[in-house]
């Protein structure tokens, strides 16, 4: 039996942030995680150099059932915090775009820090541990009520050591306070999973949900001629009901995604249609002008100045207006720069968890305190990072509530009598 202050379950983003700051606060810490490594997703993530939080995060960047639930951690741990926090590791980074900061390196750095950063007398960082029961043991009844010193109780054993070793591996961790931060379903070939939302459901607390967000969208019916442009991207802007990204579109063989629609995916939702607007730059009567100044131009080729020649022809195709821009009526011209500034689609679906960077959805905000991310139901018991209900744009925004919860948890944890 190993006696802990706090033991936490999984050892992605928010659980190491979360086991940094509580062992730095001088609390004894295991970290219990099932793959074979730490942080896997800050591994892959931001094309391997980790896009580790935005400057501009602010709570109008998340999506929850509870716009406000946000507010308070995101306001204690600033994107300048985990900045100060990098470059006291020495960690060089940049912005690329819209506030995106990311390492010059690696994502490893990313990693390496914030296993630094846990005392190594107090954190144990334990990975190939396979979870085979977490329970609440009962609390001695005392009075005034006293926080019982060994609430919880995890059981579960060693999947490596077993292995090498041929023995029973199984071990017993026990501690007053238990986090939450095994994360979402999405990419499941990575080991994601939804226990979370099983653990939350064994504590009776209420999941959102969970649906794939960041997720690439995927066309048909006439739409699915556009599949035939994969690889060709362009900048637009996307809207799903009020919400519009102005950013960057890719063709793919499946129908649509690259960062505009990422973005625009965590809004859409199932039968809804998105708009594109292709060449946002131009004025609404473009064509218009142009026809004046070059009559025997045609859509195709004003088309192909300003996007990729493979989508430039498609459009022209689908326009239907073939012919020089001078024997094109002005309303027919009016009505394909509309087109061309709300072009409609009808997503068929999502790529699914499979492809989504996050899920929305998850551990319903309504049953956790936003000051520190404790139960509001069970005394001792946290969630963390993305198994709640909070989830982020793209851009670093995901990280950014990662560190914050995790943060908010541990000082939580800390500043409670021992
Ligand atoms: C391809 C990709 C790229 C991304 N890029 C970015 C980016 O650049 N910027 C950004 O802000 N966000 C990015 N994200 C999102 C970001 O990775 C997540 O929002 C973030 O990792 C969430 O942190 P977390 O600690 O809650 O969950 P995770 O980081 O997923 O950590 C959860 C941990 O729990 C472990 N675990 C799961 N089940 C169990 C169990 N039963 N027992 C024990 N341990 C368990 C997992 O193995 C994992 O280590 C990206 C996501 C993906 C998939």
């Amino acid at each position: 039996m190993r006696e802990y202050d706090v033991i936490i379950l999984g050892g992605g983003a928010a659980g190491l942030m979360c086991a940094a700051e509580a062992g730095k606060a001088g609390l004894r810490v295991a970290v219990l995680e099932k793959a074979d490594s730490l942080g896997k997703k800050i591994l892959i993530s931001g094309g391997g150099r980790c896009n580790f939080t935005n400057i501009y995060a602010g709570p109008e960047n998340y999506l929850s059932a509870n716009p406000h639930f946000a507010k308070s951690a995101l306001a204690r741990y600033s994107p300048q915090d985990f900045i100060d926090l990098v470059e006291s590791h020495g960690i060089a980074w940049h912005e690329k775009t819209l506030g995106q900061l990311f390492c010059d390196g690696s994502a490893k750095q990313i990693v390496q820090m914030l296993v630094d950063e846990c005392p190594g007398d107090l954190v144990d960082l334990i990975c190939g541990f396979q979870i085979e029961a977490v329970s609440q043991i009962s609390p001695p009844s005392t009075h005034p009520p006293a926080q019982s010193p060994h609430t919880f109780k995890v059981v579960g054993r060693t999947e490596r050591a077993a292995m090498d070793h041929g023995q029973d591996t199984a071990s017993i961790f026990i501690a007053p306070n238990l986090v939450i931060a095994t994360g979402g379903p999405s990419i499941p070939k990575m080991g994601a999973t939804g226990f979370a939302y099983d653990l939350a459901r064994q504590f009776e607390l209420k999941v959102v949900e969970p649906r794939p967000a960041l997720v690439p969208l995927t066309l048909g019916g006439e739409d699915i001629l556009f599949r035939e442009l994969s690889g060709v991207s362009t900048n637009v802007h996307a809207r799903a009901g009020k919400t519009e990204f102005a950013e960057a579109a890719l063709l793919t063989h499946k129908g649509l995604s690259g960062p505009a629609i990422l973005q625009i995916s965590s809004y859409w939702k199932p039968g809804q249609e998105i708009g594109i607007t292709f060449l946002p730059q131009r004025e609404a009567d473009w064509l218009l002008d142009l026809k004046r100044d070059k009559p025997r131009a045609t859509v195709r080729q004003a088309l192909r100045d300003h996007l990729p020649d493979r989508l430039a022809d498609a459009l022209a195709e689908r326009l239907g207006i073939e012919r020089e821009l001078g024997n094109v009526t002005d309303k027919q011209l009016r009505s394909a720069g509309q087109r061309l500034s709300d072009w409609r689609f009808s997503p068929t679906g999502t790529e699914g968890f499979a492809k989504a960077e996050v899920t929305i959805g998850g551990i319903s905000t309504a049953e956790l305190s936003s000051q520190t991310m404790e139960s509001k139901k069970v005394l001792g018991l946290y969630a963390i990072g993305e198994a709640i209900d909070v989830t982020g744009w793209l851009g670093g925004y995901n990280f950014q509530w990662a560190w914050a919860s995790g943060v908010a948890a541990a000082k939580a944890i800390a500043d409670r009598p021992h």
